[in-house]
């Protein structure tokens, strides 16, 4: 075993997913310095080795000059902007070690009609598609679908923050979200190139690997809860909230999962001349127990990492130098998980995911951090001065481990109960559904 020598990390973004993943480098013994960029007020208060640095997610120029200037030799990247923008090709050529997909590997989330066309050119099972680049043809071909193909699901090929996806009952939807997306372009460019799948029936879990390009390794499988409302109603959000393990996710089911996605993909991309690397995030539609893609993402998700990472028992630096050191040791090092669930709750500002209100004063009650297993992760949270006040539309993550999913979950509504602010709204039901 070579000395460890204490270095310096960057984790790049300001959500609840990197105060998850800055409070796991911070408790590597290799670490010295975590700065957090931008970060939140989570990670302004952790204090020890953790540092915000004012910078941007997309100001890449700035971040590559601090790492530099600052020693980093680790950069981890939280959200998919940087990814698409090429902050690993650029790290890279500055010769700096960057936890991520390369510019070109990240179109698996980038761009559903690389995504999908990769899949089919590999044969990873996903749902049958069509891709349209203008609304007369779109038109005609949603005109042309018989009655049983309904729902189908139409989808921007570009990055659209999670809001790009419209599941249209029927015709008359389909054909208005056409016109939405290509004549009034409600998304920009991102909507250039337009999917239309059929409908994947099923129960949704995701899974995570850490990848060099050729080895990986497994975290456990999660399920989020997409809805701002109980039961899965009402709008889209960011997500409301996890658990992992998903009991969905069979051995059985990860089995296949590995041989006919992860296997697949990692493949595939090196053969096409793009190896991908980082964490590849594998959204499943799971039926009868055979798993299909809805989607790619090329990061960690969000609010899944706030109950995957908390989960690994093994240093999670120590897998991520060995993902980015290219000789081969990811294999190698450990990568064990607690034999434990998680759940996490997202308390969010009233009126998110539409208008919601900032800038409200937060009170968190003393010793929710010594309940047993709790985890606050910040999300839109800013620090003035002492006091915490709400910066954003999801406010916090409130995390708890369990020896069951059901102790993980009253434990998270415990943390939750002490936090307070004006108009804080969260799910009364996560998790529940896997119980
Ligand atoms: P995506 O951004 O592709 O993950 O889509 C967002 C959400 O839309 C997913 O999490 C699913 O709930 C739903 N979805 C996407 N594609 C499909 C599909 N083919 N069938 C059923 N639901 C889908």
């Amino acid at each position: 075993m070579p000395t460890l020598r204490a270095m310096n990390v960057l984790i790049i973004g300001s959500g609840a997913r990197e105060h998850a993943m800055a409070r796991a480098a911070a408790q590597s013994e290799r670490v010295q310095a975590v700065f957090v960029a931008p970060g939140n007020g989570g990670t302004a208060m952790m204090g020890g080795k953790v540092h915000n640095v004012a910078l941007k997610a997309t100001d890449l120029d700035g971040l590559l000059q601090f790492a530099g200037e600052t020693g980093v030799e680790l950069t981890v990247v939280g959200p998919e902007q940087p990814l698409e923008l090429g902050i690993v090709d650029l790290f890279r050529r500055s010769g700096k070690k960057i936890v991520g997909p390369t510019r070109d590997a990240a179109r698996l989330e980038s761009s559903k009609v690389f995504a999908k066309e990769f899949m089919q050119r590999h044969h990873i099972p996903t749902a049958g598609y069509r891709v349209f680049r203008d609304s007369a043809s779109a038109v005609s071909y949603l005109g042309a679908l018989p009655e049983r193909s309904w729902p189908q699901v139409i989808k921007a090929s570009g990055l659209c923050g999670g809001k790009g996806v419209i599941i249209a009952e029927d015709r008359d939807v389909a054909l208005r979200t056409i016109i939405e997306l290509f004549d009034d372009r409600i998304f920009g460019d991102a909507a250039d190139e337009v999917v239309i799948e059929d409908f994947l029936k099923g129960e949704e879990a995701s899974v995570f690997a850490l990848t060099d390009g050729v080895s990986y390794r497994l975290f456990l499988s999660a399920q989020d809860h997409k809805r701002i409302g109980d039961g899965d109603t009402g709008k889209n959000t960011g997500g409301m909230g996890a658990y992992a393990p998903a009991p969905l996710v069979s051995a059985e089911v990860m089995r296949k999962v590995e041989e006919r996605v992860i296997r697949p993909t990692l493949a595939g991309m090196a053969s096409e001349g793009y190896p991908y690397t980082g964490f590849l995030y594998v959204g499943l539609m799971i039926d009868g127990g055979e798993p299909s893609v809805v989607e790619y993402n090329a990061r960690l998700g969000d609010p899944e990492t706030q109950v995957v990472l908390p989960l690994l028992k093994s240093d999670l630096i120590a897998a991520l130098q060995a993902s980015v050191d290219g000789d081969g040791r990811l294999n190698e090092v450990p990568f064990e998980m607690y034999q434990q669930s998680a759940a996490t709750v997202v308390m969010a500002s009233g009126g998110y995911p539409d208008h919601y209100e900032t800038g409200k004063p937060v009170t968190i009650a003393d010793g929710v951090e010594s309940l047993e297993g709790c985890m606050v992760f910040h999300a839109g949270t800013s620090l003035d001065g002492a006091r915490l006040l709400t910066a954003g539309g999801r406010v916090f993550s409130v995390t708890a481990l369990g020896d069951t999913l059901r102790e993980s979950i009253d434990r998270a509504y415990e943390a939750v109960e002490k936090i307070s602010f004006e108009g804080a709204y969260y799910r009364s039901d996560i998790g529940a559904k896997a119980l």
